[in-house]
């Protein structure tokens, strides 16, 4: 194994030939280097994309400072390298190692990827292989790293079962401590590498892949998923925290320009709006807010911290943030006279206030964004996101009345029981709005409608819908090209083979890990970048291991079927859940459950949580009996 000296003298050879050093070289104000001796344990924290866009991560931050904040344990950080620097450190002979002590990950005892879309799982295999670790976990040694991944697309684990040791599903802040724990009790030479993932898969919230077995009925759906040991349950219960703890301040200051440059406070953690494509708002229930003072001390940190000129206040749904427009003008108040720049992402049409804007006023970007998702009060009542048409026009009215010139719509086609006609309705809307635009602002009004396609998510109500046909698909994009030739209208959409690639891999079982690597090997990764994207390496792979992809996206599932993640619980009910479903087919809209509680599951497996945390961070009533619907 190289030493921290030895990579440093061959990075210094090959640094100036590849784009953006910086992403390299770590040092960054900020960024902890701990003494390597005197940590019993030491993680490897890893976002398998370029440095770019992994450093402003949260998820990574949040845990690089609870290890770090322990005396026992010391967390790196490490991205994955461009294509230009991975080939020279592969002619290099030089292993991925971690920005803050040039080690190779292989020396770490813990490597965690934190993977919050399925788009970054051969970019996986790729920082394994580079780091020299085995891509297989049944391959790797008592002596090799126990590698962990986290993360919203690990929701479904199944397709990434064979490369990774074990999964935490659901929030880290605390099951990472568990786990460290557990490790140094059960070290090397005290307890083989079995025994140590048999104590991993004892821990909640913590899914050991290999101590499971899978039955399939011929036709590939699943006959059952049993746990094979008795450290291993039947099912496994996403992990929350009771109470956000303090959130991160001491942002890393990059060494080059990226794509997040600010400094990310959490407001929220949950949605309960219940949107029924959503499968954010469905797996981080409940809804936990921080207050207005916590928010505010936090900020007021991370400027001083970072120096940093953009703040934003992350959420799933900022304005039902209870109170948000306290929020906005204390943060105002505090930063008064000071160039720094407020970034409310996903406000909800219906909560967005006039005051709200009229605070953001004037700390903001010139384009305000709106999702309204689907463009007939028809589709919104099937996906839950009902707001009247005239609601859409009345907040762009106000919008463009406060001088922004450009309103971002984001629509998604491909809903359960979508017709051409609403299709065309998103043409219509995007004109509506622009004429209310025009109204106010006259010509310099802009509409920038953004189209994805619709995917069936694992643990939503539409877990059992099919996907869109590529013919269907492509015939909607044509439409909307169709219909929208204003110049003053921009259209955006995502590319179908990009949608479906992420459907395989969203609802796919243990056997599209074979497609995985295969399409790996075959050169797929940076699946997420357009000019990267391999679709035929894709396609042999399915081909070669005698799968079909239709199976797993054009496949409408029966009640009663099996889903590949039928053991990870988010704690919602499958019963809950199929309901909201059917309800969906009558176009039956469900209100905010901060109205009325569903009982969808959450309060039964989280009441002691719910009792220790009483008080109004918590939106799930007090435990008390909830109303039947
Ligand atoms: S328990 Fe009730 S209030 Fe809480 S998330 Fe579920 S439905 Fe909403």
């Amino acid at each position: 194994m190289l030493t921290p000296e030895q990579i440093e003298t061959r990075l210094e050879r090959i640094l100036l030939k590849v784009q953006k050093p910086g992403r390299y070289v770590g040092g960054e104000m900020n960024s902890l280097t701990k003494d390597w001796d005197s940590a019993q344990t030491r993680v490897a924290l890893v976002f398998p994309e370029i440095y770019d866009i992994g450093v402003s991560n949260v998820g990574m931050k949040i845990l690089y400072d609870q290890v770090n904040q322990r005396e026992d344990a010391l967390a790196e950080r490490a991205y994955a390298p461009w294509v230009d620097m991975e080939k020279i450190m592969r002619e290099n002979h030089i292993p991925l190692y971690t920005l803050e002590s040039r080690r190779p990950l292989s020396s770490f005892d813990i490597v965690g990827f934190s993977i919050p879309y399925e788009t970054l799982y051969t970019n996986t295999l790729n920082i394994l292989d580079l780091a020299g670790i085995p891509i297989l976990a049944a391959e790797r040694g008592d002596d090799e790293p126990i590698v962990i991944a986290g993360g919203h697309s690990t929701m479904n684990p199944e397709p990434m079962h064979a490369f990774m040791d074990a999964f935490v599903i659901g929030e880290g802040e605390e099951v990472i401590h568990d786990i460290i724990t557990s490790l140094q009790e059960n070290k090397p030479g005290r307890a083989s590498r079995g025994e140590r993932l048999k104590a991993l898969a004892g821990i909640p919230g913590v899914y050991v892949p290999s101590l499971y077995e899978v039955d399939t009925f011929e036709d590939g759906t699943i006959r059952r998923i049993r746990p094979l040991v008795p450290e291993a349950p039947e099912t496994v219960t996403k992990r929350i925290v009771a109470k956000l703890p303090p959130p991160p301040t001491d942002f890393i200051v990059p060494n080059i320009s990226i794509v997040h440059d600010r400094a990310t406070v959490e407001i929220m953690r949950g949605c309960t709006r219940g949107c029924r494509f959503c499968q954010a708002g469905m797996i981080t229930r409940p809804v936990r807010e921080r207050s207005v003072e916590e928010v505010v001390r936090a900020a007021e940190k991370a400027v001083a911290a970072t120096g940093i000129d953009e703040l934003s206040f992350l959420s799933l749904s900022s304005s039902d943030y209870t109170h948000i427009l306290e929020l906005v003008e204390t943060i105002s108040d505090r930063f008064k006279g000071r160039q720094i720049s407020i970034a409310l992402p996903s406000m909800r049409i219906e909560s967005v206030s006039i005051d709200l804007m009229e605070t953001l006023r004037e700390r903001r970007g010139t384009g305000f964004t709106l999702a309204p998702e689907a463009a007939t009060e028809r589709m919104r009542r099937i996906i839950n996101k009902y707001i009247p048409d005239s609601q859409i026009l009345e907040t762009a009215r106000e919008i463009y009345r406060r001088n922004w010139t450009t309103i971002k719509l984001y629509f998604m086609i491909g809903h359960p029981s979508e017709t051409l006609e609403d299709v065309k309705a998103i043409a219509s809307l995007c004109k509506q709005v622009l004429a209310e635009g025009r109204k106010v602002i006259g010509m310099k009004a802009r509409v920038h409608a953004g189209i994805s396609t619709f995917v069936p998510k694992p643990h939503t109500p539409f877990q059992w819908v099919s996907c869109d046909t590529v013919e269907q698909i492509m015939d909607k994009q044509a439409l909307l090209r169709q219909e929208l030739r204003d110049r003053n209208i921009k259209l955006s959409w995502t590319e179908t083979r990009d949608t479906l690639l992420e459907a395989w891999l969203t609802r796919g079982d243990r056997r599209i890990s074979r497609v995985i690597q295969a399409a790996w090997e075959k050169g797929a990764k940076f699946d997420a970048w357009g000019e990267h994207m391999r679709n035929e390496a894709w396609m042999e792979a399915f081909e070669e291991n005698g799968l079909a992809p239709s199976f797993y996206t054009h496949r409408p599932r029966p009640a009663d079927e099996i889903f590949p993640w039928e053991h990870i619980s988010t704690a919602v009910r499958k019963d809950y859940l199929y309901q909201d479903y059917r309800q969906s087919l009558d176009g039956q809209v469900r209100s905010d459950c901060r109205e009325q509680c569903f009982a969808c599951g959450i309060l039964p497996v989280f009441s002691d949580l719910r009792r220790e945390t009483p008080g109004e961070s918590w939106k799930c009533p007090e435990v008390r009996s909830p109303r039947q619907p």
